[in-house]
């Protein structure tokens, strides 16, 4: 066991448990989970921007006011006519966030194939991904900009904060794909709806559509960097259509309604309004205290609260940049690696230094997201981890419910407020004024115990017996959950692969068929970005960067080895099988996500509902349960010994 007593820092709310304490607080989590639990699970969401199979027009779609884009420029996009002038291009990369650029810049830098061979598609009308869609205000990222801007040793740049604000990381998208050549690459508003392999020919048929323009292209190589959150999903509240004010998704925010602009935080236009935000997940907690500064009367609709920690936000001092942070070459990996190391590994063998020493680095609870090399290694051992992992998380936790006591002045508004689930079954927040806006007279919470929203009225919204008429609805209500679909329904495409199958109808039936997360055999020259089957990290842009690498790699050695022939690369079947071998036997540390409250990492319960015989299924789409340091490892081994072993290549 772990010692969770050597810190001497530790405030008095972080002591170790009496068993008693861990006693009612697991039955304290337990009932508050129960309370949530429904029985539409996550069908109680639709996803506006794919209820029509086709993208564009989606004008019958009665939800398309949600997930319309508010930044397009259309000068900026490029027509499919002159970006494919021959219909073909060598490499198509589907997403230009943090994944789809990466995997540009290393196929450039590894596999020596130069960008105007490249073309980058996304729907978007610019690069950054989530941080193109995502420009609400007080848009930050909470994971430290100098890890996780990627290249900063390559391009010398310095982020201005420790976490940076949104469009500081946008502006460095578009820095990096400038510095790489990677803007004349892009095509933007445009979706692949359709890839059909071709065996003949060894390449991709794609179908494309820009603005309602149809082309069918040719690809050798399909990257997939559709990402895993960014489909807005809205909950299905009777009579949401009905409202007669204005609304809008967090991710989609409307500076037209509020006024402002994402530099200029006044949202002038609120003044005199009564606003509602619906939900309080970490996006939420950072719009919350500028709306709360704006508009006459802010309403916060809470079904479950946040675990919120502290920020603790700053300017990067630039000395202390160059002598304790860029220290030398490979400095960023070397920080990475430390800040793994401090998220998966025990107490006990955790590196004495701690670079990043954030709220991240002392949560040992998250071990129940990042997977653990000493964790459970069957489903029976998974109880007596749990309740190791509970041990090990309440001090935080209590430490957190104990934050909430000292910044709200009032205690029926504080007990609200604190967090009854342990660290690792929601994405922790952090904030330094979300919890003190509900000191403020003009804000009040509503907490509706787990329940939600009842009903949208024209007028605004009815929660239990109550109504509250309000102006402006704001959906703050995430996006659709990572461990559900194949990699084809998260991208909203159907995939045929070898002999005609669909990948969508090959993953439902028998989950994953991947070697290391990035190839599957049925579907050769298509290169997936996880995460099933592959890593994941609360840098989750570092996680992108080593499968990007990965492709990069096995693209370069394929193509010395083809000598300049066309090919199709694909891993033998007796591989994917090994290699889900491997993942499902590393798959117990995440059982602990069973009897977590409802949320997106758990499909809202559903996970539980996983009939025995299909269980198999969720095993083989894990992610590599033993952290991601050890997945680096097993895959940086496989490279070094040069063989391709489990790769097909002809
Ligand atoms: P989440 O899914 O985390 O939160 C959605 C919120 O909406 C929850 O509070 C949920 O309640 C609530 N909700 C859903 N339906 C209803 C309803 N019917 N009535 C009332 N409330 C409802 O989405 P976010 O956009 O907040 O965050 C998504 C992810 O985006 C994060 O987990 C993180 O990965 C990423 N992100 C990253 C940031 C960063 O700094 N890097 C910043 C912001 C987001 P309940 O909890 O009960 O389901």
């Amino acid at each position: 066991m772990a010692n969770i007593n050597t810190n001497p820092s530790r405030s008095r709310a972080e002591l170790t448990p009496s068993l008693q304490e861990l006693l009612n607080i697991t039955a304290r989590y337990e009932a508050e989970r129960k309370k949530r639990l429904r029985k539409d699970g996550n069908a109680q969401y639709i996803e506006p921007s794919n209820l029509s199979s086709t993208p564009s027009p989606i004008s019958s779609n009665p939800y398309s006011q949600f997930s319309k884009d508010p930044w397009v420029d259309l000068g900026n996009t490029g027509s499919l006519e002159t970006k494919f002038p021959s219909k073909r291009t060598s490499v198509l990369i589907i997403g230009a966030g943090w994944g789809g650029l990466q995997n540009a810049i290393r196929i450039i830098t590894i596999s020596k194939i130069p960008a105007a061979k490249i073309r980058i598609i996304d729907a978007a009308g610019s690069f950054g991904g989530t941080w193109y869609w995502n420009r609400y205000p007080g848009l930050m990222c909470d994971i430290e900009s100098h890890m996780y801007l990627p290249y900063l040793e390559e391009t010398g740049y310095i982020p201005r904060h420790k976490y940076a604000y949104g469009s500081e990381i946008r502006s460095y998208a578009e820095t990096v794909a400038q510095k790489w050549g990677l803007t004349s690459s892009a095509v933007f508003q445009t979706t692949a709806t359709k890839i059909v392999w071709d065996e003949d020919e060894k390449e991709w048929a794609v179908d494309l559509v820009q603005r309602g323009t149809e082309m069918q292209i040719r690809a050798s190589f399909v990257v997939l960097a559709s990402g895993v959150l960014h489909s807005p999903k809205l909950p299905l509240i009777p009579g949401l259509l009905e409202f007669k004010g204005k609304m809008f998704h967090s991710s989609r925010w409307d500076y037209e309604i509020t006024g402002g602009s994402e530099k200029d935080l006044s949202l002038h236009k609120l003044k005199g309004k009564r606003v509602a935000i619906i939900g309080t997940g970490a996006t939420a907690v950072q719009i919350v205290p500028i709306l709360a500064k704006w508009c006459k009367h802010l309403y916060v609709v809470q079904r479950t609260p946040s675990a919120v920690d502290t920020r603790d936000q700053r300017k990067t001092d630039i000395e202390w940049f160059h002598q304790h942070v860029a220290s030398g070459p490979g400095w960023q990996r070397a920080r990475i690696k430390n800040f793994h190391r401090h998220l998966v590994l025990d107490e006990t063998e955790k590196p004495a230094i701690n670079l990043v020493n954030d709220g991240w680095t002392r949560a040992p609870g998250l071990l129940g997201l990042t997977g653990h090399p000493n964790g459970p290694m069957t489903p029976d051992e998974i109880p007596a981890y749990r309740a190791r992992l509970i041990e090990l998380d309440t001090p935080r936790q209590n430490r957190i419910r104990a934050r909430v006591d000292q910044q709200v002045h009032d205690p029926i508004i504080a007990e609200k407020l604190k967090p009854w689930y342990p660290t690792w079954c929601k994405r922790p927040a952090f904030h330094d004024d979300y919890l003190q806006a509900f000191n403020r007279t003009n804000v009040t919470l509503i907490d509706t115990d787990g329940k939600g929203v009842d009903e949208i009225k024209p007028e605004g919204l009815i929660i239990g017996d109550r109504k509250y008429n309000v102006d402006v609805i704001i959906f703050a209500t995430g996006y659709q959950a990572p461990p559900s679909g194949s990699p084809a329904e998260k991208a909203n495409m159907t995939m045929i692969g070898v002999n005609g199958v669909s990948l969508s109808e090959e993953w439902a039936v028998k989950g994953p068929a991947t070697l290391h997360g990035v190839l599957d055999a049925k579907f050769p020259n298509l290169f997936l970005s996880g995460p099933q089957q592959a890593s994941t990290s609360g840098n989750y842009r570092f996680n992108l960067d080593e499968l990007a690498k990965h492709t990069a790699y096995i693209l370069a050695e394929c193509n010395r080895r083809a000598k300049g022939a066309k090919f199709a690369v694909a891993p033998s079947v007796e591989a994917t099988e090994e290699w889900a071998m491997q993942v499902i036997m590393r798959s117990a540390p995440f059982g602990v996500m069973a009897g977590c409250t409802p949320g997106y990492l758990n499909l809202e319960g559903d996970i539980e509902k996983v009939p025995p015989e299909k269980r198999m299924i969720l095993a083989r789409s894990s992610v590599w349960g033993w952290g991601i340091e050890n997945w680096i490892d097993v895959i940086e081994k496989w490279r070094d010994e040069g063989s391709m072993k489990g790769i097909v290549v002809r």
